[in-house]
């Protein structure tokens, strides 16, 4: 079944309107792994946050459906109800809300959409309890506030006790493996494996190859960037260069394929995959 189809989505940035996805097509069903690899700023960010509904970006065209449902129609918390979780590069502090609050209050939110009877505090600690064995993340973490001083590896380890707790059909991991030592991205990677099952997917966004010795894609997709420099004018200014307009080729999804396609990328670098 599909689960994800997104058709020649188009989005701008809100505030200056620069156009930063021109043209996205993926089609993800149950049960499937993706990976979207490409430098920094060629788009996989904008385009993972604009799946979820981040309010930084407009979308100016195309379309996306999850479950049949037009994503275009539903706030960011709805599609979070309707199983789809994000992890995001930067995570945000929520000043207040401790750990467990927070997760216990997402269960619940949860809960009512299925039309279940809510939880309380100890019940639901006895769900996630061996959630946070699976991430080896120490009960403490709890008490604090949602994000607050973490390392980089404690918000990627909280990230990932979110998803193990509230599970979703739909992740979208964000360079999961950033600021994470190769121990601690082994337990992420073994906790993200252990969330698969035929009927949910993942999509993970990483510039790095090393993330897919961990956890195996079907699909690979490379967005690129690529800066093109038209000299459009032969009269030379003051600095005795060309004069000339910089335009970028970046948010799109130039090349498809299985697993192949990033081990060409890591003996050839990018430039193989470009299409100027
Ligand atoms: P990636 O995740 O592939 O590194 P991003 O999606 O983060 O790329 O960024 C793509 C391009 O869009 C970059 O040039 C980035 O600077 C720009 N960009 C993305 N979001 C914003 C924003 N909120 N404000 C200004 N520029 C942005
Ligand atoms: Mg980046
Ligand atoms: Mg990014």
């Amino acid at each position: 079944n599909v689960l994800l189809q997104v058709k020649n989505l188009t989005a701008v940035i809100a505030e200056s309107k620069q156009e930063i996805l021109k043209g996205i097509d993926l089609v993800v069903h149950e049960g499937e792994v993706h990976a979207i690899m490409g430098k920094n700023g060629s788009g996989k960010s904008t385009f993972s946050k604009v799946l979820v509904g981040h309010p930084d970006y407009e979308v100016t065209g195309g379309s996306m459906m999850f479950k049949g449902e037009n994503l275009l129609d539903m706030e960011p918390d709805e599609r979070s109800l309707a199983g789809m979780f994000m992890t995001f590069q930067a995570p945000v502090e929520i000043p207040g809300v401790s750990n467990i609050d927070f997760l216990h209050m997402a269960w619940n939110a949860r809960r009512r959409k299925q039309g279940l009877p809510e939880l309380g505090p100890i019940e639901f600690y006895s769900i996630l309890y061996p959630k946070l064995e699976s991430v080896k993340m120490d009960a403490t973490f709890l008490n604090r506030n949602v994000n607050e001083g973490f390392s980089g590896g404690e918000r990627k380890r909280n990230e990932i006790l979110q998803l193990a707790v509230l599970g979703a059909d739909l992740a979208i991991l964000d360079e999961i493996d950033s600021g994470l030592d190769v121990d601690a991205f082994q337990d992420v990677a073994k906790a993200i494996n252990a969330l698969l099952t035929p009927n949910n997917s993942v999509l993970l966004v990483t510039h790095y190859r090393r993330l897919l010795d961990f956890i195996k894609p079907m699909y690979v997709h490379v967005m690129v960037r690529i800066i093109r420099f038209y000299a459009f004018s032969r009269i030379k200014n003051p600095t005795g260069r060309l004069n000339g307009n910089m335009a970028s080729e970046d948010g799109k999804i130039v090349k498809t394929g299985d697993i192949s396609i990033a081990d060409q990328l890591e003996k050839e670098g990018y430039k193989a995959i470009s299409v100027v």
